[in-house]
């Protein structure tokens, strides 16, 4: 396809050494999206045949994604269609949303890259003209006398604790829901309404600040 962003990891014919890091990204259903370094695409394209992110509600609408989180790029193959074709399975099952890498594939995906030299932030950054958000998992959601505590990690790097406030968080924000955080805002796809969705919050500087919060809540 004219344009089509060359998505496959292809520098594997260059030599063995990159090659080795190639298959291990190639088995790992990592391909060169910077989304799936930590979260593992759930279908492949039934067009392409390109893993994607893919979400279907309980009505059975469906959505393919090239990256989750902000500016929430649609897969091109299935855009704009009106009738959208069931995915194709990724090695195993597709999932009706995707789910979280361990920590481990995380770390073995980011040391390959690095080793065939693939920064995908970078190419994310210049595709899209901004950079990708901080994905995290939500670890805790806390009410406490009419103010909702996020407690979260982010989920792409070092896993450091993250912690939000506001006022009104959607009740679909529960733990292990997978958000985006930028400067004061939340975005995060609903799975049942099939849209992203967006929150202001207040981001507290660090576990300490957070208690000091819930404390003053309380009294
Ligand atoms: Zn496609």
């Amino acid at each position: 396809m004219a344009g089509h962003w060359v998505k496959r990891y292809d520098w594997g014919r260059s030599s063995s050494f990159s090659a080795y890091y190639t298959n291990k990204l190639a088995n790992l259903n990592a391909n060169s999206s910077f989304t799936s370094g930590f979260i593992k695409p759930n279908a492949m394209c039934p067009v392409c045949g390109e893993l994607v992110f893919y979400y279907q509600n309980k009505h059975g609408s469906r959505v393919y994604f090239d990256e989750l989180g902000p500016p929430w790029p649609k897969h091109e193959c299935m855009d704009n269609t009106d009738s959208i074709s069931s995915p194709r399975t990724a090695k195993k099952i597709v999932l009706r949303y995707p789910t979280l890498r361990s920590a481990n594939d995380c770390l073995e995906i980011a040391s390959c890259r690095s080793h065939i030299y693939h920064d995908p932030e970078f190419e994310f950054a210049k595709r899209y003209r901004s950079k990708p958000w901080t994905c995290c998992k939500v670890e805790k959601r806390i009410e406490s006398a009419g103010t909702t505590f996020l407690i979260l990690t982010s989920v792409e790097k070092n896993r450091r604790f993250m912690y939000l406030e506001a006022k009104k968080i959607p009740a679909s924000v529960v733990a292990d829901e997978i958000i985006f955080y930028n400067r004061g805002v939340v975005e995060y796809f609903d799975f049942q309404k099939l849209k992203q969705l967006e929150f202001q919050v207040t981001r507290l500087s660090s576990a300490i600040a957070f208690v000091r919060r819930l404390v003053c809540q309380t009294d």
